[in-house]
C-alpha cells in the first residue's frame, strides 16, 4: 500500500516514521510513504504557499495552486464537484478539524485500499476548492485543533497501515483489539464533544477561499467580495450550520443555536 503526503514540513515525518511497525512495514516492502513538501510546487522567489482569507478575519489560508499542482503531479485529477470517489482503490483525504471522525472503521475501510494521498493544512486552513475539486473525503482525528494536519496524517498512517494484513507479523492481530472487525457498524457514531472554535458555538467551521476569486472554473462566493460584514457574517454561520448538518449532525443537539440559527437550520433540511 502508498501513501502520500502533501506538507510544508516533510521533517516532521522524519522520526514518526522512521521507528517500529511503520519502519518495518516500510523495510519489508508492505507500506510505500512519500512526502511532498508543497513549497516545491511554489513558483515564486518566496515560496508562497499562503495568502489572506477572503471576506476578512485572522490567520492566513493555503493558496489552491501549489496544492493543485503537488496534487496534479500525483495523477490526482480535479473532478466535477459534487462527484464521487475518483477510483476505486485510491482515497485524496484532506486533514481537516471540519471533517468525520477518523474511526477504526475508518481505518479499516483504508487499509483495503491500493493508494491513500493525504493532504496537511496549516493555519486557517485550506482554501475550500482543494477539498471541492480534488479531496474525496475531510478527516478529522478528533475534536480538538492542531497547528497543522501532521500529526493527523501521521495518525492515520499508523492506524491504517497496521492493518495491512503482514504488518503486524506476530504481535496481537487487529481483529481482537479495540474497535475490531465486530465494532465495524459504529463506524461515524462516536460521542461528540462539541469543541469551541472561534466562538462558533460548536459548530464546524465555514468554508475559506484566497485568491484567485476564480479556480479551476469554481468562483469565490458573491457574497465574500463585496465587503458587507453583517452579511459575510450572516453567510458564514449558515455554512457553519451547514457543514455541520453534513458532517457531525449530532453536535447540533448540544450547539447554542439562536433562533435565527433555528429557521435557517429548517431550511437547510429542506
Ligand atoms: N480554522 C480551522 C483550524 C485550522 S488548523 C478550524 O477552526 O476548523 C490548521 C490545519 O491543521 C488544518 O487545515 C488541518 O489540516 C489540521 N488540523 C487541525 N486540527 C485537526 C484535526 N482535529 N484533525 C485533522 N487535522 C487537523
Amino acid at each position: 500500500m502508498r501513501f502520500d503526503i502533501v506538507t510544508i514540513f516533510p521533517g516532521f515525518f522524519d522520526s514518526v516514521f522512521a521507528q517500529g511497525i511503520v519502519r518495518r512495514a516500510q523495510t519489508e516492502g508492505l507500506v510505500e510513504i512519500r512526502l511532498h513538501d508543497l513549497r516545491n510546487f511554489t513558483h515564486d522567489r518566496h515560496r508562497t504557499v499562503d495568502d489572506r482569507p477572503f471576506g476578512g478575519g485572522e490567520g492566513m489560508v493555503l493558496k489552491p495552486e501549489p496544492l493543485a499542482e503537488a496534487l496534479t503531479s500525483l495523477g490526482v485529477v480535479a473532478k466535477a464537484p459534487g462527484a464521487q470517489a475518483r477510483s476505486a482503490s485510491t482515497r485524496v483525504i484532506l486533514l481537516s478539524a471540519q471533517g468525520k471522525v477518523f474511526t477504526q472503521a475508518v481505518a479499516r475501510e483504508l487499509a483495503a485500499l491500493e493508494r491513500v494521498v493525504l493532504v496537511c493544512g496549516r493555519y486557517e486552513g485550506v482554501d475550500e476548492r482543494v477539498n471541492e475539486l480534488y479531496c474525496d473525503m475531510e478527516l478529522s482525528i478528533g475534536d480538538y485543533v492542531l497547528s497543522g494536519g501532521e500529526p493527523a496524517a501521521a495518525v492515520v498512517v499508523d492506524a491504517t497501515m497496521r492493518l495491512i494484513p503482514g504488518v503486524l507479523g506476530n504481535e496481537a492481530s487487529g481483529e481482537f483489539e479495540s474497535f475490531g472487525a465486530a465494532d465495524a457498524e459504529i463506524d461515524i457514531d462516536v460521542e461528540g464533544v462539541p469543541r469551541s472554535q472561534h466562538g462558533a458555538g460548536g459548530l464546524l467551521d465555514y468554508p475559506h477561499y484566497t485568491r484567485p476569486a476564480e479556480f479551476g472554473g469554481l468562483e469565490t462566493p458573491q457574497v465574500l467580495m463585496n465587503g458587507d460584514h453583517a452579511q459575510i457574517r450572516r453567510w458564514r454561520r449558515e455554512q457553519q450550520l451547514k457543514k455541520t448538518l453534513e458532517n457531525r449532525p449530532e453536535l447540533l443537539e448540544r450547539a447554542a443555536l439562536s433562533a435565527e440559527d433555528r429557521r435557517m437550520l429548517e431550511a437547510l433540511r429542506k
